[in-house]
């Protein structure tokens, strides 16, 4: 079997940093980091990613509209939202989206590995 493709869509380098810490030694391969939703658009219609790890806020397109996109092309996307706490209502609209995987931030790197795993 090959490996599953993660893309992290986070405007911050550092989220990228830890999902790749986290991930990398389970056996996923990271793809580039999309820093918002406009790139995650783009990189996935090049080459489609087996999980995403998206943010919320982040500029140009942020992370609600993006999966709102792809969820309408492909139902089956697997997405995990990553989210501070306290984005109830960011929450509730993922929800309404079709978003089922949710993580907050900061995550300790198992939180991340469970949440992955629990997609497979
Ligand atoms: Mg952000």
């Amino acid at each position: 079997m090959g490996q599953w493709k993660v893309l992290v869509v986070d405007d911050s380098p550092l989220v990228y940093k830890a999902v790749k810490k986290a991930l990398e030694p389970e056996g996923f391969l990271l793809m580039d980091q999309a820093f918002n939703g406009r790139e995650c658009l783009d990189r996935v219609s090049v080459q489609l990613p087996d999980v995403i790890i998206m943010d919320i806020t982040m500029p140009v397109m942020d992370g609600l509209q993006a999966a709102e996109h792809l969820l309408r092309k492909n139902s089956q996307m697997k997405i995990i939202m990553v989210s501070a706490m306290g984005d109830e209502e960011l929450l509730k609209k993922a929800k309404r989206i079709g978003v089922t995987n949710f993580l907050n931030k900061p995550f300790k790197p198992e939180e991340l590995v469970n949440a992955v795993r629990s997609i497979f």
